[in-house]
């Protein structure tokens, strides 16, 4: 088990990739503490699910754009499990328009789960961290992070924010054995996905040389690699899960 003893925080861990993380990296050992926003039920199936393998877990409900709430998760893992090893920055939301129809309250939303989100969270666990000469910090982005999407100002935005923000923690951090990277998913299918119109889907399927959509677990195998000491001369990177979407 490559993460016995690890303790871990992952947002938005009720449902779709964050649950697959929390699960993968409970499964190999570590303790993890769910956060989520609203949906307690689907929080509650991610801890039994943990649980029920044997795993040890916390749930946390917070609202990683405030900062008061993103401490508060903090806290109550270190009072919970003594200390955080690993944060996975996972909390993300879609609010989608063309421009000209995107509402200042959908521009502040996207930006604020995703970006302030991870600045939140990383401010708050990163005194601990240092003073532990340890930390695994995850941010996930999105390829369109990297190669932008019409109609998703936002989020594009939000995404590419959190890699310029993973290679300054990465710079930051790094000398006290603190590696910060990201992960860019492409199309992976979540209920964040589910809704999107079949014309929009078959147009990105024919982008995907693997011709198929991720399932979260491909997401969660990297984070798991990217949390474990195997991983620890690799910081600042942005690693894409993707089915060769952005990388031929
Ligand atoms: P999802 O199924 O919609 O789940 C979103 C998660 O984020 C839920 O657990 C939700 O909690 C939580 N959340 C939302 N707002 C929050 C807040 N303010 N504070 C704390 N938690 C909050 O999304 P997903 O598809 O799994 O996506 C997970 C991450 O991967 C996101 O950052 C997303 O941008 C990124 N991503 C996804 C894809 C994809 O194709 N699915 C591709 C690239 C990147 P509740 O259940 O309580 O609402």
């Amino acid at each position: 088990m490559v993460l016995n003893g690890r303790i871990a925080i992952v947002t938005g861990a009720s449902r779709g990739i964050g649950r697959a993380i929390a699960k993968n990296l409970a499964q190999k050992g570590a303790g993890v503490v769910i956060n989520f926003a609203s949906n307690a039920g689907a929080a509650a199936e991610t801890a039994q699910e943990i649980t029920d393998a044997g795993g040890k877990v916390l749930t946390f409900q917070a609202n990683v754009e405030k900062s008061d709430e993103a401490a508060a998760l903090v806290k109550a893992a270190v009072a919970e499990f003594g200390r955080v090893d690993i944060l996975v920055n996972n909390a993300g939301v879609t609010r989608d328009n063309l421009i000209f129809h995107m509402k200042d309250e959908d521009w502040d939303r996207v930006l604020g789960v995703s970006l302030k989100g991870a600045f939140n969270c990383t401010r708050s666990v990163a005194r601990g961290m240092l003073k532990n000469r340890y930390g695994r910090i995850i941010n996930i982005s999105s390829v369109v992070g990297l190669i932008g999407n019409s109609g998703q100002a936002n989020y594009c935005a939000a995404k590419a924010g959190l890699i310029g923000f993973t290679k300054a923690m990465a710079r930051e951090l790094g000398s006290r054995n603190i590696t910060v990277n990201a992960v860019a998913p492409g199309f992976i299918s979540t209920e964040m996905t589910a809704g999107l119109p079949e014309n929009v889907k078959e147009t990105m399927l024919s982008q995907i040389p693997l011709k198929r959509f991720g399932g979260p677990e491909e997401v969660a195998e990297l984070v798991a690699f990217l949390a474990s000491d195997a991983a620890g001369y690799i910081t600042g990177q942005t690693i894409a899960v993707d089915g060769g979407m952005t990388g031929v």
